[in-house]
């Protein structure tokens, strides 16, 4: 199971008619982690002979690493 599936099947539970703002926010809170977690492609990613730069997808921050060290988005260098 994917960490996406795994919040599917959450969100599908839990979500009701009459959720109480609090469960909205800690779904949403979870739905946020899961999506950082999963790998995005770098923006304008490119190779400059030793490391692999480019742009966080999410916050637009220059990052060279699996992770965005500003926001924490995972990231897929392809
Ligand atoms: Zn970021």
């Amino acid at each position: 199971m994917t960490p996406q599936e795994a919040i599917e099947i959450i969100t599908n539970a839990v979500q009701t008619e009459n959720m109480t703002a609090e469960q909205d926010k800690a779904l949403a809170i979870v739905q946020k982690a899961t999506d950082k977690q999963t790998p995005k492609k770098p923006v304008d990613a490119d190779y400059d002979g030793k490391i692999q730069v480019g742009f966080c997808p999410d916050c637009e921050e220059c990052v060279s690493s699996d992770f965005c060290y500003n926001c924490g988005q995972a990231l897929d260098w392809g």
